[in-house]
């Protein structure tokens, strides 16, 4: 069999209109992508440096060659599954433009409740210290961060190159705040306290068929033995003797989680345990506050 003759036309250069490369676009990741229109937008205003607007507003120019081929190559490596923010180095997070490499997991939508639950127990007035467990691009630690300017935040990670893009993304989004360390889990902050813990850790299983559409995120960040809680098992064993009292720990967790989530954090001595639902109004986020009682007072 032979290319299709259009194919063989669309390879040529010099006579793409921005408007015409962006249907190619579309079309070329229609089966590889569920938004096909926003990536190839995003992929093409990355290949020419120009922000989306300008992209629409400059539909007939041309595009150079030069730009044409970054352009088709974006969208190859796109179709091989890698996502778009990989692609572009960037993503935005509760509003903040950060930086990410394929060494962090890239910031899911859904996690933004992790940031908002955390925050009502975070008064604004008031000096707070907060730990970020396995915090990768740094994303929930930076977004507290921004939003409680009087808190300390720390966020640890066992991954040396997502502390790197952490610490990056603090720099350039100027928060001083927030500080980064190395370790597993609680490794990095023996003998401390903190008033809020919270950590997206990984959580799926192991087996998971959906695992086949992450291969490009790090697997350090998404998988987590046979149930997919091993992780959350761990922290929430170690969670008690890192928590003042009446701290709060929020958790997120994979949708079908929320029972084996409570249990864990009830069998440790958590009180106060709550599940909250993402965006999509699927069972997200679970926080317990760790008050055992005080030494009855004589
Ligand atoms: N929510 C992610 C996903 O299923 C998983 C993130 C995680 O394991 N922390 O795509």
């Amino acid at each position: 069999m032979t290319s299709p003759q259009p194919i063989a036309a669309d390879r040529s250069t010099g006579s793409r209109t921005l408007e015409s490369a962006l249907r190619e676009g579309v079309h070329a990741l229609e089966l590889h992508s569920d938004s096909p229109h926003l990536d190839a937008e995003v992929l093409l205003s990355s290949a020419l440096g120009i922000g989306r607007s300008a992209l629409i507003a400059r539909g007939s120019d041309l595009l150079a060659d030069h730009d044409l081929r970054v352009y088709r190559s974006l969208l190859a490596e796109r179709r091989r599954g890698t996502p778009v923010a990989y692609l572009t180095s960037r993503r935005e997070f509760w509003s903040l433009p950060l930086k990410v490499t394929p060494a962090v997991l890239v910031p899911r939508p859904e996690t933004e409740r992790l940031v908002e639950a955390a925050l009502q127990h975070l008064p604004e007035s008031e000096e707070r210290a907060v730990l970020d467990l396995g915090t990768g691009s740094g994303a929930v630690a930076l977004a507290i961060a921004s939003e409680r300017p009087r808190a300390r935040v720390v966020g640890t990670d066992v991954s040396k190159d997502a502390l790197s893009v952490a610490r990056d993304n603090a720099r350039s989004l100027a928060l001083s705040n927030v500080t980064f360390r190395s370790g597993s889990w609680f490794d990095a902050v023996r003998g401390e306290v903190f008033d809020v813990v919270v950590s997206n850790p990984p959580y799926v299983a192991d087996r998971d068929p959906a695992l086949a559409a992450l291969a490009a995120e790090p697997a350090l960040a998404l998988v987590a033995g046979p149930a997919g809680l091993d992780a959350l098992e761990a922290i929430i064993a170690e969670a008690p003797r890192h928590l003042t009292h009446g701290g709060w720990l929020l958790l997120e967790h994979g949708s079908t989680q929320e029972h084996a989530v409570a249990q864990l954090l009830e069998r440790a001595g958590f009180a106060g345990i709550e599940c909250h639902s993402d965006y999509s109004a699927l069972p997200r986020v679970t926080r317990g506050t760790f008050s055992p009682p005080l030494k009855e007072r004589t």
